[in-house]
């Protein structure tokens, strides 16, 4: 087989299995009400293997025994299939589990699938995804570290030693915020950590109202709304239960900072009345949840043409980071990543660590696929089987 120009064309390469790493022990506080214990595995590595010996990479934010089931339920339909094909590959996933539970567990392994699969395409044919996904507007991006609220006095502890790293943008979330009905102390956090990132700094906040049985509504989002803007906020995330889009839709009408959110919605297809009713002003999608990067991508331009902004919410580990940084390249107003502070599973399983240049940026590799290349030692600290990840 060759092209046009005579040049021989890539055969096919076949994937021969894939396989799934629970991480462990050392997931990072979620600020859940049920919180995250040592044991329990919220993150999954994903690697997909080809009968020409290359290895994909990709991440699945999901219980790592729930990513194994999905990997044996999806086994007959990704088998011997074309690695280098990742849309219409992982299309066919969606497409033939319609009956046993989209947008869920099988839709949260299909995006460590499809990202590695991009991972794939993109070492074979010596292309970064960003350039792979129509081309690459921007070198780097600005992280924002993601930390977690306690009381406001204890803030500047907080913040200070990711300031200190170099972080020009912070997001801060959970905890206290909302859940004691006190405004005094909502509007305390918000200054003690206004005071701690400095007047320069992005901040944004997200009270996490997807967590179980979050007490506020519609008023609260609404006068906090208008209290955040005092401060400079730069969007006010999940601040209604993640199902109340007629209430979302009432708060961006009326609030003066940017309204965010979608993290928790799986499926481009569930993006849809939230971008028809104008329920947003910043779409977060997770491409490790929502079915990678095929889906990520096609969220992100519908997203652009009803004039909301894409900013991914990928941060589960490094991949999911790698993804993150490779689909921000391809967007021209992508100019945010989420980084998670101090979580090993992003900073500690590379062989070559993120780490910010003197603005506070991050390099977006170009370099063949996701530009990232696990640390089987590193690896292995968070998971049983690592080599299962290796060729
Ligand atoms: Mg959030």
């Amino acid at each position: 087989m060759t092209d046009s120009t005579g040049r021989p064309a890539l055969p096919p390469m076949k994937i021969t299995r894939v396989v799934a790493a629970p991480l462990f022990g050392e997931s990072p506080k979620g600020g859940w009400s049920a919180e995250i214990r040592p044991e329990d595995s919220i993150h999954a590595l994903i690697a997909v293997h080809t009968d020409s010996g290359l290895v994909g990479h990709g991440s699945v934010f999901t219980d790592g025994r729930l990513v194994e089931a999905a990997l044996d339920v999806l086994k007959p339909l990704y088998e011997g299939e074309n690695a280098l094909e990742p849309e219409r590959v992982s299309e066919k996933l969606h497409q033939n589990t319609f009956w046993m539970g989209r947008g869920g567990t099988l839709t949260h392994a299909i995006s460590g699938i499809d990202i590695a699969l991009w991972d794939i395409l993109g070492k074979a044919t010596g292309l970064s995804v960003g350039r792979l996904l129509g081309g690459a507007h921007r070198a780097r991006v600005r992280p924002y570290c993601s930390l977690l609220m306690e009381e406001p006095d204890e803030m500047e502890r907080v913040i200070e030693p990711y300031r200190a790293q170099g972080f020009t943008a912070f997001k801060i979330g959970w905890g206290p915020f909302g859940r004691r009905d006190d405004y005094k102390l909502d509007e305390a956090i918000i200054r003690a950590a206004r005071k701690a990132v400095g007047p320069r700094a992005k901040l944004m906040v997200d009270p996490g109202a997807s967590d179980a049985y979050w007490p506020q509504g519609l008023k609260w989002a609404i006068r906090t709304a208008k209290m955040l803007a005092d401060y400079e906020v730069g969007w006010f995330e999940e601040a209604l239960k993640p199902d109340a889009i007629d209430d979302f839709r009432q708060l961006r009408e009326v609030s003066p900072v940017p309204i965010a959110g979608g993290e928790v919605l799986t499926r481009r297809q569930s993006f849809i009345p939230w971008l028809v009713k104008g329920a947003l002003d910043i779409v977060q999608p997770d491409v490790t949840k929502v079915g990678g990067i095929s889906e990520q991508r096609r969220i992100a331009w519908m997203a652009q043409d009803f004039g909301v902004k894409y900013i991914g919410h990928g941060w589960n580990t490094a991949l999911g980071l790698a993804a993150d940084l490779q689909l921000s390249s391809a967007f021209p107003d992508c100019d945010l990543v989420e980084y998670i502070g101090g979580s090993p599973y992003v900073d500690g399983i590379l062989a070559t660590p993120f780490s910010l240049d003197a603005e506070g940026f991050l390099a977006i590799p170009d370099k063949p696929g996701l530009g990232v290349e696990l640390d089987r030692d590193k690896v292995a600290r968070y998971t049983p089987d690592a080599g299962a990840l290796f060729a």
